[in-house]
């Protein structure tokens, strides 16, 4: 069974955001970049599946420009087995990288395919959930554990849902999209860097994947949120009532 793991290139999560003077999006330029870290979870739990014998291959795949090579290459260091990068301008919708993704499962006919419950730039949270409507797919979100039965051809998925877990088991083929506590990401060894060079990545284009790509959406303006003041330390318990009375006026 092959596994196909979605991975996005996004600001890195220790960067501080920089939003673009003329307010249209955050600044990119000379700023690191590196793999989702939903995504480095959702590769992470794909190389075990297979490692664990439920795999034959795992691809990963991502859309963007053309530095996502430099973000599959991280993959494929990883351990992914090969990769896609399918060249698109670099905002895209969930929607668009929904049905890229949903083209890419007609040609590879994964048994399970894996991507992170969101992105940490665009916090969408949706294309998890667009893809499985799109290929009319199980899926199990926010997963924090996942077993699968050969022989059953079913997915177990324990899911962090308010107040417990749930548990969901899914015909295969599914859609499955990461939480944070699913498992550790492992670290790309040097030798394994060196031996991904070698590892194959396949470019497409949306056209040949036969999907339209269109915006029905428009981002009027991004901003900053407003500085937060400096804290204050108070003398006594009677000064802090006092405050959250008569200025904060939250009691
Ligand atoms: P989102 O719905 O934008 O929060 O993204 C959720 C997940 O969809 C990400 O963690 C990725 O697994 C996948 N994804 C979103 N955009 C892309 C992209 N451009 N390339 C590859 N995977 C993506």
């Amino acid at each position: 069974m092959k596994i196909m793991v979605a991975i996005k290139r996004v600001v890195d999560y220790a960067v501080k955001i920089r939003v673009k003077s003329d307010k249209s999006g955050v600044e990119t330029t000379n700023v690191k970049m590196s793999m989702n870290p939903f995504c480095e979870i959702a590769l992470e739990e794909a190389l075990k599946l297979k490692e664990s014998g439920f795999g034959s291959e795992v691809i990963a795949v991502s859309m963007g420009p053309v530095q996502c090579v430099d973000t599959l290459r991280t993959g494929l260091a990883m351990g992914a087995d090969r990769a896609i990068h399918v060249d698109t301008p670099p905002t895209l919708n969930p929607l668009s990288v929904a049905k890229i993704l949903k083209a890419l499962v007609h040609l590879e006919n994964p048994g399970l395919l894996i991507l992170g419950k969101q992105a940490i730039d665009d916090d969408c949270n949706q294309t998890g959930q667009m893809v499985a409507g799109l290929l009319n797919w199980p899926q199990g979100t926010f997963a924090s554990k996942v077993v699968l039965d050969k022989e059953k051809k079913v997915a177990t998925v324990d899911r962090e849902v308010d107040g417990g877990l749930e548990t969901l088991c899914l015909d295969l083929p599914a859609v499955i999209t990461t939480d944070l506590r699913l498992n550790q990401p492992r670290y790309a060894t040097l030798p394994n860097i060196m031996k991904a060079k070698s590892k194959p990545i396949k470019k497409m284009t949306p056209q040949e994947l036969n999907v339209e790509l269109r915006s029905d959406m428009e981002v009027i303006q991004v901003t900053e949120p407003p500085k937060r003041k400096a804290g204050v330390v108070l003398s006594s318990v009677d000064e802090l009532i006092d405050k959250l009375k008569n200025e904060a006026h939250v009691i």
